[in-house]
């Protein structure tokens, strides 16, 4: 049965992910609601863009008329809520735009979808009993797990750290009233660090291998001893669309990577496959100048200041998808990264438009 999903933050780094997946691998339909901030970038939907099962419409989802007139017109089956301010670094220097659009943005985009859903009961009872509001969040909730061996589950207190952390906790909880007070049909999903394809390079993996490749200093926070679990952004979307249509309404499910693997680590793998991909030429003409044959990237690592507040350990117990929904990632952290490496590599016009800024181009809408 084809089904109709309106995505918020689509044009994001996990939103297109979710977005490929539906469209090249599946008979749905997918609305694209984006502002397009800077973190937004039509380009990565290149390969979806001349679908007639695709849709993207340019919109804030803090502007409460445009969301319900966007709900009235697509009539959607699946709301996969991803659109958030997402860069804990952005949060430190400025947390305003963090609870405009995580939290009032997120309750503005429930009030829309509650509307609707309450005129579908009207309506179209079997389309409203079937609804789906499935917020993405984010692990970053439940705080630091610093000097333990325990893994967040779902019934973890949240101690969020961050303003960005703080905003999807409260998000969450907004999430969750809306459920219990108006029997919205939510469900909830809170992910640990993503990697891969079309990531935005301020992230740490796509930072370190545009740097490593232009010889410049790889730089990691502290002692880059923080422990973060990474997941392939793919394993991430495919297990989003089996919770947005397979979970049980109500419920909350942790995913993750079963990776955990300190920064500096991290750090270190990608400098290991870049040598091997991207190996120093022995003649001295090295395409990292400062360094000399036989140099390894590594000799770029630098250590700077720590982020205020950092989080020391993140660790996820996935157990309660993979259980219940049958969800397992399919890449190791070893295969994700060197297949993020590669694609790198073999995708410059796409990092080199947002390090140029002429990705935003698109704003005008010509894709
Ligand atoms: P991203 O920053 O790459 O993308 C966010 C998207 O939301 C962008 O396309 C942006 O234009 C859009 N957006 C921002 N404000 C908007 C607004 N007011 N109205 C409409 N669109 C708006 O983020 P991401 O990494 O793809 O993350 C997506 C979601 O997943 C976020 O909610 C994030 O909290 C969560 N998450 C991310 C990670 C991760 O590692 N990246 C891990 C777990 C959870």
């Amino acid at each position: 049965m084809s089904r109709t999903f309106f995505i918020t933050g689509g044009a994001g780094f996990i939103g297109s992910a979710v977005i490929r997946e539906l469209i090249h691998n599946t008979d749905n339909h997918v609305v694209n609601v984006d502002k397009l901030t800077y973190a937004g970038n039509l380009e990565s939907l290149v390969s979806v863009a001349g679908s007639e099962r695709y849709t993207f419409v340019q919109a804030d989802i803090c502007d409460a008329p445009a969301m319900q007139q966007l709900f009235e017109q697509h009539q959607p089956d699946v709301v996969m809520h991803l659109a958030a301010e997402s860069h804990v670094d952005r949060s430190i220097d400025g947390p305003a735009e963090f609870i405009q659009t995580n939290i009032v943005g997120t309750a503005v985009l429930l009030e829309a979808a509650r509307a609707y859903w309450k005129n579908l009961q009207q309506q179209d009872a079997d389309k409203a009993e079937a609804f789906r509001f499935h917020h993405i969040s984010t692990d970053e909730v439940y705080g630091d797990l610093e000097g333990t061996d325990d893994l967040f589950t779902e019934t973890t207190p949240y101690a969020p750290s961050s303003p960005y952390s703080a905003s999807k906790a409260s998000s969450d909880h907004l999430v969750r009233a809306w459920q219990r007070t108006y029997g919205l049909p939510t469900l909830v999903t809170n992910c640990s660090n993503n990697y891969g394809p079309y990531h935005f390079p301020e992230k740490l993996i796509p930072l370190m291998i545009l740097n490593a490749l232009a010889g410049k200093p790889l730089p990691v926070y502290g002692d880059g001893q923080q422990i973060r679990d990474w997941l392939y952004v793919e394993d991430h979307a495919r297990a989003l669309i089996k919770v947005a249509t397979e979970g049980d309404v109500g419920e909350t499910y942790n995913i993750g990577g079963h990776n955990e693997q300190t920064n500096l680590h991290v750090v270190e793998t990608i400098c290991e496959i870049l040598d091997e991909l991207v190996p120093y030429k022995v003649n001295g003409n090295s395409h990292h100048l400062p360094l000399t044959a036989h140099d390894s990237h590594k000799q770029l690592i630098t250590f700077v200041t720590d982020r205020p507040g950092h989080d020391v350990r993140y660790a996820i117990d996935a157990s309660k998808i993979e259980r219940e929904l049958g969800w397992k990632p399919e890449e190791t952290f070893e295969t994700g990264l060197r297949k993020t490496v590669e694609w790198y590599l073999a995708n410059k016009t796409w990092w080199k438009r947002v390090q140029d800024g002429s990705y935003q181009g698109q704003r005008l809408g010509s894709l």
